[in-house]
C-alpha cells in the first residue's frame, strides 16, 4: 500500500491535519483505529486562551485559531455535510474570592445563571467561545475522505524512515509513505516523542447552562445540546474509564459551586486522555517524519493553527491553503 503522506491519528489534531493536506492537493492517508480514552471524545470544546492562562506563542497559535474557526468550520460543513457547533460569543471568568475579584477587576455583573454560582462576586468575559469536537472531527474525517482520502481503521505499531520514503507498520500490513506525521494524542510516546496521559473526567447534566463557557475556581461549565457540560479532573496517567474519585471530585464540585444543579439528571460521564507535554511539538522529528503532539488541555483551540503550521511546513513556503 502506499500513499503520499501517513497520517497516524485522527483526533481533534490528526483530522484536521488530514484534512488540511487533502485539501492542499496530496494524497493521504489517515491511520485511525479509535482507541477508547481518546482526548476528542470527551473534550469540552472550550476555545478560551486568556483563561486558559496561555502566553507567547501558544497564545498566537490560539489567536490564530480563534480566527481560523468560521471560514474552517463553514469549508468542513460544507464538504462533509456535516453540523459543526461553533459559538464564538466569549468566555466569562468567575470571581468567588478577594484574590480572584482583584485579579479580575474590573468586574462585571454576571448573566443568569452564573449570578447564582455560590459566592459569585461578579467575573471578567474573555473573547473565545466553544466548539463540539465531536463533531469537529467527524467533520474533518468525513471531508477528508469526501475530498479522495482515505481512512485505514488500523493501528500504527512503528515505523522506519529511509532516504527513499517511510514505512509504517500496521498489523499485517506495511503502508509506504514520502511522509509521515505522526499526531497519536496521548499514545505519541509509543513513537519515541516526549508525550504522557492526563486523564480527565467529565459530566453532562440536564440542567440549565449559561450561554457561553465559564470557568469557576477548579473546574468549569458550558452549554450542550443535551443540557451543561460539567468538568473536569486531571490526573497522571491511564485509566479506561471515570472512576468513583473522578465522580466524587465532578460531584463536589457541582455541589459546592452551581446549587442550581443540585438535582439535574446525570446524562453523560465522559473519560478521556489529554496528550500533555512540556510544550506542543508542531514541526519535524526527523526527514520525511513529522509531528503534531502534546497539546495538553488545548488542543481543540490549537488544532486549526496547529493544522495551518504543519501543511505549510511540508508543502513549503507557498500561500497556505486552509482557511
Ligand atoms: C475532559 C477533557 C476536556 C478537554 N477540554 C478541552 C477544551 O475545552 N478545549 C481544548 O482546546 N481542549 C480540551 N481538551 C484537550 C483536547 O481534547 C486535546 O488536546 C486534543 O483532543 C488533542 O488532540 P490529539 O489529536 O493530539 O489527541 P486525541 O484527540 O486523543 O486523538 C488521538 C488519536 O490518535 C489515535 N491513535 C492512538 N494511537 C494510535 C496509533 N498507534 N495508530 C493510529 N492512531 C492512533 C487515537 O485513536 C485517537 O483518536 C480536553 C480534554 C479532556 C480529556
Amino acid at each position: 500500500m502506499r500513499t503520499e503522506v501517513a497520517v497516524v491519528g485522527g483526533g481533534a489534531i490528526g483530522s484536521l491535519v488530514a484534512y488540511a493536506l487533502q485539501r492542499a492537493g496530496l494524497m493521504v492517508t489517515l491511520l485511525e483505529p479509535d482507541k477508547p480514552g481518546a482526548a476528542w471524545r470527551a473534550s469540552a470544546g472550550m476555545l478560551a486562551p486568556h483563561a486558559e492562562g496561555l502566553s507567547g506563542e501558544l497564545l498566537a497559535w490560539a489567536e490564530e485559531s480563534l480566527e481560523r474557526y468560521p471560514a474552517l468550520v463553514r469549508a468542513l460543513e460544507e464538504t462533509s455535510g456535516v453540523r459543526v457547533p461553533l459559538v464564538l460569543e466569549g468566555t466569562w471568568v468567575v470571581a468567588r474570592s478577594d484574590a480572584e475579584a482583584e485579579a479580575l477587576a474590573p468586574l462585571e455583573p454576571l448573566p443568569a445563571p452564573l449570578d447564582r454560582v455560590r459566592g459569585a462576586r461578579g467575573g471578567r468575559q474573555y473573547p473565545g467561545g466553544q466548539v463540539d469536537p465531536q463533531a469537529l472531527v467527524h467533520a474533518a474525517r468525513t471531508a477528508l475522505e469526501r475530498l479522495g482520502g482515505r481512512i485505514l481503521p488500523a493501528e500504527a505499531r512503528g515505523y522506519d524512515a529511509a532516504v527513499d520514503g517511510v514505512r509504517v507498520y500496521l498489523e499485517r500490513e506495511v503502508l509506504r509513505a514520502e511522509q509521515l506525521v505522526l499526531a497519536a494524542g496521548a499514545w505519541s510516546a509509543r513513537f519515541g516523542l516526549p508525550v504522557r496521559p492526563l486523564r480527565g473526567e467529565a459530566l453532562l447534566l440536564a440542567g440549565r447552562a449559561p450561554n457561553t463557557p465559564a470557568f469557576v475556581g477548579e473546574g468549569y461549565l458550558l452549554p450542550r445540546a443535551l443540557g451543561v457540560y460539567v468538568g473536569a479532573t486531571s490526573r497522571e496517567g491511564w485509566g479506561r474509564s471515570a472512576n468513583l474519585w473522578g465522580l466524587r471530585w465532578l460531584a463536589d464540585y457541582a455541589h459546592e459551586t452551581f446549587p442550581w444543579l443540585e438535582t439535574a439528571p446525570l446524562r453523560e460521564v465522559y473519560a478521556g486522555h489529554r496528550p500533555a507535554a512540556e510544550r506542543p511539538w508542531v514541526g519535524p522529528v526527523e526527514p520525511r517524519v513529522w509531528a503534531a503532539v502534546g497539546h495538553g488541555r488545548n488542543g481543540v483551540l490549537l488544532a486549526p493553527a496547529t493544522a495551518r503550521i504543519l501543511t505549510q511546513r511540508i508543502l513549503g513556503p507557498k500561500p497556505h491553503p486552509i482557511p
